[in-house]
């Protein structure tokens, strides 16, 4: 009998024998900084001497570990294991596919912190946020455990006196899984579990600034009892190894996380039958976002601050779910305004791993894409509080807030990745409504109201996947709030959600006379 599902609790870093805890597990993992990782195809550990450096965001001379490199034979050779090993991996148990996620997410609960710290030093997370990017890898593995054993029961469908129906969900085949950075650890693992515990076999690339934990958690599925061959682990990048598995005639699904550019790219090259293909793939991709908060001018404007505030800084921005527009009415602007930049003045920035609130962004080029975007509002509004950036050590930016931003504006409507929020005024509720539509994205939304009319008309006209209703619109928990949004922010897919599962699977139909 299995337990029922409950989300990992977040650490408590208010008590001292945590903090302890996690400094030592710290320590630990800076004693193994450095270690070289190999590729694992087919449970064969293959050294390349092309490497992915994985350094520290924060202190760029400290290498958190050399990961070898797939290339596009090495990612022939995985997708042949890959193939070979579905023959055998679709038939076995449900319940024992997820009982390998059982126990994975229970070794990763043992050593919470220790990967928690790798997220530190190589995603550059403050604790509180590598706490819950951990948590979060634990919780889809298991809820997507769990999901599983009840979707092998199928779904009731109707028989007739002569005949007995069934519709049972099978497996798909090999899927190409392709993760990002910014959640390096719970969008990799969730991404992955759910291909593995449907009976399916993958090709994992991770993101080439955090393969490290990702090794990590091969290394995890493997003690977990996980059959050769079912995960095969191929850094790689993204245009050489991407594109050679998304054109692959033998790839039956890609399930990607990331860029709205990258998504779409690998949406219109899976569209295409290669020769010898004989199926049409399968896309999931989840993209970006442009997400919005909403202040009425009926609403508890401490509330409304602060969740602006940690929505939009917390992990310096870099969510797909982050406030990165705030929209508020007119009345209560102002003090909306003052508020958030009264919070935001006292925001920390600086090495994660020493309690900062806010460590660094990801790379240099997220460094540079942000900066530009800085410039860029320092033209459209008024820099209010931020906008400097530091990159001699890491890649460090303020938390910036810019005021009076049009609602056109390039701040307003593309996704910047960063610490950075554009504060718009609207002349009433429903002008608020429409700036808030009014980007290519859907991703997630807050509103911050005390009135119960606008409550509901945000439900009806607020276009977004993930609506929330006076708190931030960060922080989706797998099981309580399944993930995933409207146009260019992706296929909806709702990871950690009932249905999620089903798009790792096709229906077949039994149906016998009796
Ligand atoms: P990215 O698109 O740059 O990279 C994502 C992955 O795609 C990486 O593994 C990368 O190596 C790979 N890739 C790059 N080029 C490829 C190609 N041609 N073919 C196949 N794969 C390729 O995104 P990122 O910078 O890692 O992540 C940040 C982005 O992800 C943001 O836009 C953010 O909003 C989005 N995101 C969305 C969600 C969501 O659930 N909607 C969650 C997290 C992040």
């Amino acid at each position: 009998m299995t337990v029922p599902y409950k989300h990992e609790p977040f650490t408590d870093f208010q008590l001292e024998e945590n903090v302890q805890q996690f400094q030592q597990a710290l320590q630990q993992v800076k004693n193994e900084l450095g270690k070289e990782y190999d590729l694992v195809i087919g449970g064969e550990r293959i050294s390349t001497k092309d490497k992915i450096t994985s350094v520290n965001p924060s202190n760029t001379s400290e290498i958190v570990g050399l990961v070898s490199k797939a290339n596009q034979a090495l990612a022939e050779k995985a997708m042949q294991v890959a193939d070979q090993t579905f023959n055998s991996w679709k038939k076995w148990d449900a319940e024992v596919r997820a009982d390998i996620l059982f126990k994975a997410a229970a070794i990763v609960r043992r050593r919470k912190h220790e990967f928690s710290a790798y997220l530190v030093y190589e995603a550059g997370k403050p604790w509180n946020e590598a706490d819950a990017d951990t948590a979060e890898a634990i919780d889809f593995m298991e809820y997507y455990a769990r999901q599983m054993i009840e979707l092998k029961k199928g779904y009731p469908i109707e028989s007739r006196v002569i005949e007995k129906n069934r519709l049972a969900y099978i497996p798909l085949g090999v899927g190409v899984v392709i993760s990002p950075w910014n959640f390096a650890f719970a969008i990799m693992a969730g991404m992955t579990s759910a291909a593995l515990v449907t009976g399916n076999t993958v090709l994992l690339k991770p993101a080439s600034t955090t393969p490290v934990v990702a090794a990590k958690f091969i290394e995890v599925l493997e003690e977990a009892g996980l059959p050769a061959g079912v995960v095969n682990f191929i850094p790689g990048s993204g245009s050489e190894v991407g594109d050679y598995l998304v054109d692959h005639p033998r790839t039956r699904f890609i399930s990607f996380t990331g860029s709205r550019d990258v998504g779409v790219r690998i949406y219109e090259r899976a569209a295409k039958v290669h020769e010898g293909q004989i199926w049409l793939k399968r896309v999931v991709a989840e993209m970006g976002g442009k997400d919005t908060i909403i202040v009425d001018n009926q609403a508890d404007l401490d509330l409304a601050a602060e969740s602006i505030v940690k929505s939009a800084f917390g992990f310096s921005g870099q969510k797909c779910s982050a406030c990165s527009r705030a929209v508020i009415h007119e009345d209560v602007y102002d003090e909306v305004l003052e508020k958030a930049v009264r919070l935001t003045k006292e925001l920390t920035v600086g090495d994660p791993a020493k309690r900062s609130f806010m460590g660094p962004v990801n790379d240099q080029s997220a460094f540079d894409k942000v900066m530009s975007y800085i410039e860029i509002g320092k033209k459209e509004g008024e820099l209010v509080t931020g906008g400097k950036g530091d990159d001699t050590t890491g890649y460090f930016i303020e938390p910036t807030i810019f005021a009076g931003v049009e609602e056109t504006a390039r701040i307003m409507k593309e996704e910047i990745f960063g610490p950075v929020v554009a504060f718009c005024k609207a002349k009433d509720f429903d002008h608020a409504l429409k700036i808030a539509n009014n980007t290519d994205y859907g991703l997630t939304g807050a509103v911050i109201s005390n009135n119960r009319e606008h409550i509901e008309k945000s439900k009806e006209e607020f276009h977004v996947g993930n609506l929330y209703f006076n708190r931030g619109c960060t922080g989706a928990i797998v099981g309580y709030h399944p993930f995933g949004g409207f146009n260019m922010s992706g296929t909806d897919s709702k990871a950690g959600g009932p249905d999620y599962l089903l798009l790792f699977t096709q229906a077949k139909l039994l149906s016998e006379q009796l």
